[in-house]
């Protein structure tokens, strides 16, 4: 694969009071792809990304915002499908060198896998002391019902917003159908409907109706003021594991004997229920010993896991599994990517896991 990046540079506000020009929220607005700029193929009815020169030409209200914007793209915008570590590298890399220059970021990403890239970028980038704001469509922009203006717009309006001529938003946020959210905690719920995401255990950071109304006291709080460290070392051999009724022995154990597997993401029941066969916990217990960190979250969509509030969680206390707590799948999974790749003591791992890192879950009690 290939990701060129072109910095396309279109201004699209042009600000003539140089004394209101220094104070002036200026952004850097990053295309990615999704379906926010697809057009249609006449042939096949597929839709495919488009070239983003088209797609800012649909939005002229931008120039009507009280900021300046800058564009950047990927040289071939994709699918949000295709995104992987690499592209997660790339975007956390644009973000990097232009972090000074900015006051905020918008990226526009696909719908499909937007809470697991907006997730790792949130871990990897740390000590954000800027908005950075992901937003898509279900529709695109050039059609007549699309959602794309309204998300596209809000998003830019709530990346320039200041407060004391500073970022009143410093984290990396989901913004979709009138409602921004912390990045982290969301997950898409709908492949028809405008609200596409939902934040099942955290409340919206803002809610957009005739005002824009934020939630102050729900912002994630910067104990202090150091500077941007970027992360970027990523490992990916690890696996998310759905347990059913009825898995087999084979398949448990097939998953825990991939060669140098890091990390599973075990999917359980309820507050954190699994089998109590003997076969199934011995297999964990295993794993955990040969040093493969095995975290439980919940295949609910709300919620949290109690590992020992029933006999069928109490075996994966005794054996060391990482309590997820109330966080989402795609959020553990990037977070196992991203503690995974910082070196870790082993017998500091889970501790670290289970605190609060970007406000990607609770604090355990
Ligand atoms: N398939 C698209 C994507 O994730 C869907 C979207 O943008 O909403 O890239």
């Amino acid at each position: 694969m290939y990701f060129y990046l072109v910095n396309l540079q279109h201004k699209l506000f042009q600000t003539q009071i140089t004394d209101k020009m220094a104070k002036t929220p200026h952004l850097l607005l990053i295309y990615t792809g999704g379906t926010i700029g697809m057009v249609k193929d006449f042939k096949t009815g597929v839709l495919k990304p488009f070239n983003f020169d088209k797609l800012i030409k649909h939005i002229p209200e931008i120039n009507h915002l009280d900021c300046t914007v800058d564009s950047f793209s990927f040289d071939t915008p994709i699918d949000s499908s295709d995104m992987n570590q690499e592209e997660w590298i790339l975007l956390v890399e644009i973000i990097e060198k232009n972090y000074d220059k900015y006051d905020g970021f918008v990226v526009l990403h696909g719908s499909d896998t937007m809470s697991y890239t907006a997730s790792a970028i949130s871990f990897m980038l740390e000590n954000l002391g800027k908005p950075v704001i992901f937003t898509g469509s279900q529709l695109p922009i050039g059609d007549l019902r699309t959602d794309a203006k309204e998300n596209l717009i809000t998003s830019i309006e709530i990346a320039s917003t200041q407060k004391n001529e500073k970022p009143l938003i410093t984290e990396v946020c989901l913004y979709f159908e009138y409602k921004l959210y912390r990045a982290n905690r969301t997950t898409k719920i709908n492949a028809e409907h405008f609200e596409a995401f939902t934040s099942p255990n955290y409340p919206p950071l803002a809610v957009s109706g005739v005002h824009l109304k934020f939630n102050y006291h729900l912002f994630f709080k910067k104990e202090n003021a150091a500077p941007l460290k970027v992360r970027k070392n990523l490992e990916n051999n690890i696996v998310i594991l759905k347990i059913f009724p009825g898995i087999t022995k084979e398949i448990v154990q097939n998953i825990l004997r991939i060669q140098d597997l890091k990390g599973v993401v075990l999917e359980t029941y309820g507050s954190g229920n699994a089998p109590t066969k003997k076969w199934f916990v011995n297999l964990l217990k295993d794993a955990v010993k040969k040093g493969v960190y095995i975290v439980n979250v919940t295949q609910c969509v709300a919620g949290s896991v109690i590992m020992g509030q029933y006999e069928t969680s109490v075996e994966l206390e005794k054996i060391g599994i990482i309590s997820g707590n109330d966080i989402t799948t795609e959020s553990a999974l990037a977070k196992l990517m991203y503690l995974l790749g910082e070196n870790i003591p082993k017998n500091e791992f889970k501790k670290v896991f289970e605190s609060q890192l970007r406000g990607e879950m609770s604090e355990l009690t």
